[in-house]
This record gives C-alpha cells, sequence and structure tokens, in this order.
C-alpha cells in the first residue's frame, strides 16, 4: 500500500513561512491500495483532505473516510473535499461508535450544522453513507482494519491497524497514555490497546504533539510526547515510527532538530511531512 501524509499538524491549521516545509493542514493520510492508482481509504478528515481531490485527478472520490475521532482538527476538511462533494461521488463516513449511542449522521451534524457551518453533513453532494464502527476488526476498502479504543480527551478515540496481503499501517494520531499512568519512563503506560496495535507493524504513525518539558503542563489536553512514540515502537516491534500530529506552533527548524534529536535505527525514524509518501 502506499501512504500519502496530505496534514500532519494538530489542533488547528499552522499556515505562513515557518511551516512550509512540514505543512500546515490538520491531520489527513491517505491509502493507495496496491495496483490502485488513487486512494481509497483516507484516515481522517482535516484541513489535508483537500489534498485528496487533487489526487484524485478529476475523478470523484469512491471510497471510505475512517475517523479517529470527532475533534475540529479531524473533521473540517470534511466540506471541503471536492472530490466528494459532486454528484457522481460515493463517500462512506465510518466513525467510532459512540457511549449515548448516537448514529452517524447526528454525531456529524454535531460539528457541522448552522449556525455553526452553512450546511449539514446530508447536504453534501453525491451518494454519501454515514455509521459508527464498533472496536474490533472490519474489512474496509479491501483491508483488513483493528480498531481498539486508546485514551485521547474528550470524545471516544480510536487507533487503526490496517492490513493488506503484505503490510501493516499503524495509525494513532491523537493518544494521551499519560491518562492510565506514567509508565516505565514518565512518557505513559505502554498499555495492551498501543501494544497491539503496533505489534510488527511496518509503519506507526503516532502522537508527538509534546516535547517533554512541555508534558507537565499540557498532558491534560490528551497528547503523547514523541518519546513515547518511539519507545511504544521498539517495544511493539514496529520498523518505522513517523511523528505526527505536530503541535501548530512546531516551525520547521523546531521539526528538523526533532529529527536530529530522536534520529535511530531501529525503530527508524520520521517526522512526517505534508506531500510525502511511503510505499509498504
Ligand atoms: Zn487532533
Ligand atoms: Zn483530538
Amino acid at each position: 500500500m502506499r501512504i500519502s501524509f496530505c496534514g500532519v499538524r494538530g489542533s488547528t491549521p499552522a499556515p505562513g513561512k515557518d511551516f512550509v516545509r512540514y505543512g500546515g493542514h490538520t491531520s489527513c493520510v491517505a491509502l493507495t491500495a496496491d495496483g490502485d492508482d488513487a486512494p481509497t481509504l483516507v484516515l481522517d478528515a482535516g484541513a489535508g483532505l483537500r489534498k485528496v481531490t487533487r489526487m484524485l485527478d478529476g475523478a470523484p472520490f469512491t471510497g471510505t473516510i475512517l475517523l479517529s475521532h470527532l475533534h475540529w482538527d479531524h473533521t473540517l476538511g470534511l466540506p471541503f473535499f471536492a472530490a466528494a462533494d459532486r454528484a457522481d461521488s460515493r463517500p462512506t463516513v465510518l466513525l467510532p461508535e459512540q457511549d449515548s449511542g448516537a448514529d452517524a449522521v447526528s454525531v456529524l451534524t454535531g460539528v457541522m450544522q448552522p449556525p455553526y457551518f452553512p450546511i449539514t453533513p446530508t447536504q453534501l453532494r453525491g451518494q454519501w453513507a454515514f455509521a459508527t464502527l464498533a472496536p474490533g476488526e472490519h474489512r474496509i476498502e479491501g483491508f483488513t482494519v483493528l480498531a481498539r479504543e486508546i485514551p485521547h480527551k474528550g470524545g471516544r478515540t480510536y487507533g487503526y491497524r490496517i492490513s493488506d496481503a503484505h503490510s501493516t499501517f499503524t495509525y494513532m494520531p491523537d493518544h494521551c497514555p499519560t491518562a492510565l499512568g506514567p509508565g516505565e519512563h514518565g512518557f505513559g503506560e505502554y498499555h495492551p490497546a498501543a501494544l497491539a496495535l503496533a505489534h510488527d507493524a511496518d509503519l506507526l504513525v503516532h502522537d508527538a504533539q509534546l516535547f517533554p518539558e512541555e508534558l507537565a503542563a499540557e498532558a491534560d489536553f490528551g497528547h503523547a510526547v514523541a518519546e513515547y512514540s518511539i519507545e511504544l515502537a521498539r517495544l511493539a516491534g514496529t520498523h518505522t515510527v513517523a511523528l505526527f500530529h505536530h503541535r501548530y506552533t512546531r516551525t520547521d527548524d523546531e521539526l528538523d532538530e526533532l529529527a536530529r534529536r530522536l534520529a535511530g535505527d531501529s525503530p527508524n525514524v520520521i517526522v512526517a511531512a505534508e506531500d510525502t509518501q511511503h510505499e509498504l
């Protein structure tokens, strides 16, 4: 499969000259199956979702948008996905089953309706389908998808493990392991759901919003330190970890410094950058 980083920021977009090389769009990763030209499975609908339209090169989107959770930075691109907002599109949106039992359309309408936004999700053009997803293993767009609940803050959040016949990709953009305790290094617990999702994966895309010196003051916002991502990958036997969901204030120079500080061979560490692709 091919992984395309369309948006790598957390919380809010980060435009401007200090954010050019890593990019300013919020969370969105597109997956293209082996043998396909265009992505059919998109993880999260942050501002980066606009980039998937360009990847489709004039074609309508037929596929699934899989949401990790409902926070703004993971949904705000939905109404601006031009390849899906057209009469001949066939998008499906899947989101975590809610504790309240609310259906997918009601949940999404919560972030997209007047007076907060001009239209509701069901007013987008095309043949849209909306559904909730239970934890567990599913077959989606030809991929095997394992959904497990992971700690974050404010709303149920899933991490996803996505496999085809020969590779595995794990996506945990928003994760607060300190919610379960300090763990061995003070960066949070290496808990069973995180280890199962990342086990022997070829690529782990993981929350790296915080630097260690920020953890004490900001852990309550629901995110992880970059160091946790790397130790999780090491414990889980992951080949490569991509640091993701960069804080919106983190400049290109600061992310270069992060890459230098945490570079390693086992696991291989990369700092996710918008408009880069990875073949698994
Ligand atoms: Zn987020
Ligand atoms: Zn979040």
